[in-house]
Formats: structure tokens, sequence, C-alpha cells
């Protein structure tokens, strides 16, 4: 039957992950590469670097399992999202090293265009709010600070891509300059309406047209890899950004369906059908996928500070070793004790985008102890996962009725009753944990038949916990309100 392999190049490291059929993991291999902060605030990423880790991964995975490549069917790609490459199309060469995703040195030149008021046509365009976050400030300042970029790019010797382009490009040996609509639409170029570049968003972000990759569907041949590579041209057949892919994975197919990944942040996407649904609360519109055809969207909201909380009180206050020891710690108190934590350590992200929020540790009395501490922390990657879920809810008219997880801080039993708690809906953790990979897999295998369709992805989909809710409407009011009112003690207070 044979295997799909699946690319996932994420922002800390790149992974190389194989899949059989039923969707389990048959092998994993992973190499850290090298973060380089020039200056603070400033993050790169050494575009060569990530395309030799990825290729050794690849095929240690390969070796370490046994497997020939002439087993492989087709190769997925999902991608860090946002991440911004130029390289040279004759050589393949990088002009600079790649800005990513989490680097601000735009942020003036955003600020610029939102105090010009250019935010309502740019969110209405592309979904998303006018950020440095996003791709296009990003091609800009390369053009504008590497010599003669612009130079070269006008005459069409350069290319643009997100990180899922630069590895097609790598691994087709230069032949395909392509990407799919759930990278594109984080750009800030692309309409996420009429599925095209956007002639307007170019001309104000000043970037020639010739730069851009073409833009095709998240699930069809793309092209073989060069066969010095595995020995085989292998088809390249799936992209996905990775929220999106793990949306994918999560078999999130259908409308009012999300996920919700526990990380260093949280990321929540609900898919919301074949239509954009533009956010009132500050949420993001996004393409999910286009799959067979068919585009189908998605809202996201992130949460900054999440898992990063735990971190944050095992590395800062040292209350644990490592970060599941939270687990027992809160569970030796039966609830917060009055007392509520806001990591709003960088600003609190939606739906309350303030900037200005920091930290908050409110409602202790002389008995509060470490273990209502530690306990608040949790709970506080719930609240905010709420308040992200209840804007989203608002924008669609849509009602959740379960929350599919993942994530490292998914494994988290106490914080997940407590979620489906609060939430009052059922939260489902899957066997497969490694949503994003499986993601990319599903989105090739479907496009070269490995799956016929997408009951079959659904079908693979197993439940190996579900969290019901519990908590009596009143209990679940009253800890609310008292969240209310913490986020309130944290807002503006750098302001
Ligand atoms: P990322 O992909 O963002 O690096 P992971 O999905 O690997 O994140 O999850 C790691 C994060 O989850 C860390 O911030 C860690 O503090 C947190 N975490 C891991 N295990 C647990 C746990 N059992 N309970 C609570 N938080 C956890």
């Amino acid at each position: 039957m044979g295997l799909i392999l699946s690319l996932d190049q994420g922002t800390t490291s790149s992974r190389a992950i194989l899949f059989d059929h039923s969707g389990t993991v048959r092998g994993v291999a992973q190499e850290e590469f090298t973060q380089h902060f020039p200056e603070p605030g400033l993050v790169e990423h050494d575009a060569n670097e990530i395309w030799e880790t990825q290729v050794r991964v690849a095929r240690q995975v390969l070796e370490d399992t046994g497997t020939s490549p002439a087993t492989v069917v087709a190769i997925g790609i999902t991608n860090q999202r946002e991440t911004t490459l130029l390289w040279d199309r004759a050589t393949g060469e990088p002009i600079a090293r790649a800005i990513v995703w989490q680097d601000r040195r735009t942020a003036s030149f955003c600020q610029d265009l939102n105090d010009h008021g250019k935010g309502p046509w740019i969110q209405e365009r592309t979904g998303l709010v006018i950020d440095a976050y996003f791709s296009g400030s990003k091609i800009r300042w390369l053009l504008d600070h590497i010599p003669r970029a612009r130079e070269r790019a006008e005459a069409g010797d350069l290319c643009f891509g997100t990180i899922d382009s630069w590895l097609i490009f790598k691994l087709t040996g230069g032949r395909c300059h392509v990407t799919d609509p759930s990278n594109a639409s984080r750009t800030l170029l692309y309409n996420i309406n009429t599925c095209a570049w956007d002639d307007d968003l170019l001309d104000l972000f000043q970037i020639p047209q010739s730069l851009l990759p073409e833009v095709r569907s998240s699930s069809e041949v793309y092209g073989e890899t060069d066969l010095n590579l595995f020995g085989r041209a292998l088809p390249i057949a799936g992209i996905g950004g990775d929220q999106q892919a793990a949306l994918f994975g999560q078999a999130c197919h259908a409308p009012g369906q999300a996920k919700n990944t526990y990380g260093t942040g949280c990321f929540m996407l609900m898919h919301t059908g074949g239509e954009p649904v533009q956010s009132k609360n500050h949420l993001l519109t996004t393409i999910a996928w286009n799959v067979g055809g068919q585009t189908e969207y998605a809202l996201e909201g992130s949460v900054f500070v999440a898992g990063a909380a735990v971190q944050w009180l095992r590395d800062q206050l040292g209350f644990v070793q490592s970060a599941p020891e939270i687990e027992a710690l809160a569970a030796e108190v039966e609830d917060n004790g009055g007392v509520y934590l806001v990591p709003a350590f960088a600003g609190l992200g939606a739906p309350h985008w303030d900037p200005y929020a920091r930290g908050a540790l409110v409602g202790m009395t002389r008995g509060s102890n470490r273990a209502h501490i530690a306990r608040a922390t949790l709970e506080s990657i719930a609240y905010q996962t709420h308040d992200v879920l209840a804007a989203m809810e608002a924008d669609s008219g849509i009602t959740l009725t379960e929350l599919r997880v993942d994530g490292g801080a998914s494994l988290n039993d106490l914080l997940m009753q407590f979620q489906a708690d609060l939430l009052g809906v059922p939260v489902v953790r899957p066997a497969v944990s490694e949503t994003t990979a499986l993601g990319a897999a599903y989105l090739a295998g479907l496009a070269v038949g490995y799956w016929k369709q997408r009951e079959d992805i659904a079908a693979n989909w197993q439940e190996a916990k579900r969290f019901e809710p519990q908590m009596p409407q009143d209990e679940r009011d009253k800890l609310l309100s008292g969240w209310r009112k913490a986020v309130q003690a944290a807002k503006g207070w750098a302001g």
C-alpha cells in the first residue's frame, strides 16, 4: 500500500514523519536548526540550513524505518507560516537570511499603514490585520535593504517564497515555484475573495509580480523530487500552512468544527465553510485550504502565552522541574481559591488586542499557596481559549459542538477537563497527536488516490480521550466573572 512522507518544517526544527494508510505514525526524525537574533526584535533563519536539515531528516526517517523510497507514494509539506525568503531564480541561492514570522523590524511601517486608515480595506481583501507578522512588509524590507535586490526583482531574477515554496523549489531542482492558498493567504498580498494576488496590495507594498510563486491548490502533484535526492522521483502532492494543516489533520472538514493547539501559545481555528467570514471581533479570516477546486475558509484566533505560562512557573518561579508536573501541583487544591493569573507577558492577543496589558496575579489572600498559583496558571490557558472561542462564535454565528485539541499542553487532563467545563462543550483529544504533519500527509495522499475521499480520513480520526463538561452553569459564570475582572486589572498597565 505504501506510505506517505510528511515534511514538517517548523520554527525551531525540521521533522520528517512517515504515515501509513490508517494515519498511524510509522517513524519520526527531527533536527533543530539555528535561530539568529541579530538585534532585539529581529529573528532570522538560514534557508540553506532549513533545506539541509529537512533533507537529512527525510533520509533519516526512511533509513531508521528501513523504508525504501519506492514505498513512498507521495510527499506532503507543512511549514511555519509567514516566514519570508527571497532567492535567485537561476542559482537557487537566498539573497539574505529568511525573516521569521516573529520578527518585528517592519512594525513601524505597518503602524504607518494603520495610521493612514488602510486597515479596513486590507482586512476586507486579505482577512488579516496589518501587522509585521505577515510576509508583505518583510518582502518590501528585503527589496529595500539588500543591495540590488529591487533591480534584480524587477528584472525577474528573484523568487519570493514562504518556506513551502522554498522547499518545493529545492526538492524539484528549481523546476517549481509554487505555493498554496493556505500560505498565500498569510502574505497580506493575496485576495481571499478572488483567490488571486491583488494588484492594489502589490502596489501598496511595492512588490513586483514576477517575484511571486504560482498559487496552486493544497492537494495536487506540483512536481517530482530531483532524482539524486532519494534515488527516485517522488511526487510532491500536498501543501498546508501549519495551523491549517492541523485543522485538516484533525478532520475538521465541516463548518463549525474547530481545533485548538496548546503549545507555547494557542492557535484556534474554526472551519467556516465556502465563504470568508469577516471578523468583527479582531480575529483573522484565512483560507483553510483549496482541495478539489473548492476553497474553504477558517476563522483564526491566537493566544500569545499559553504553555509559555507553564514554562514561566517552571523557570522563573521554580515551582516545578518539568511542565507536566504542574498537573499534580494544581491538583493539590480543589479550586483556584479566588486566584487568577493573566499571563499578558507580551500584551493580550485576540479578542482583547491590548499591547499594553501586562501579567497580573490577583485575588490572593493569606491562605493562597503555590498550588493555587499553579492552578491559576493552568486555568489561564483555558480562560484565554474561552475568550477566543466566544469571539469566533459571535463572528460566525456557529455554536461549537466539540473542541478537538492537540499540542504539548493538551496532554494535561486537569486543564482539558477545566476547558470542557468552562466552554460547556466536550473537549476531545485524538489518538494521533501529530495532527499538523498528518494534515499535510492527508493533503498529499488525497491527491494521488492513496486516500480516495475525505470520508476515509474522517474515519481514521480516532478519539483517545473525551472530556465532558461537568461544571454547573452558575459556577462557570462565577469563574468567568472573576476572570473578566482580572483581565481588566491587566489591561493598559504599560500604557
Ligand atoms: P510548541 O510547538 O509551541 O513548541 P508544544 O506543542 O511542544 O509547543 O508544547 C510545549 C508547551 O506545552 C510548553 O510551553 C510547555 O510548557 C507546555 N506543556 C507541555 N506539557 C505540559 C503539561 N503536561 N501541562 C501543561 N503544559 C505543558
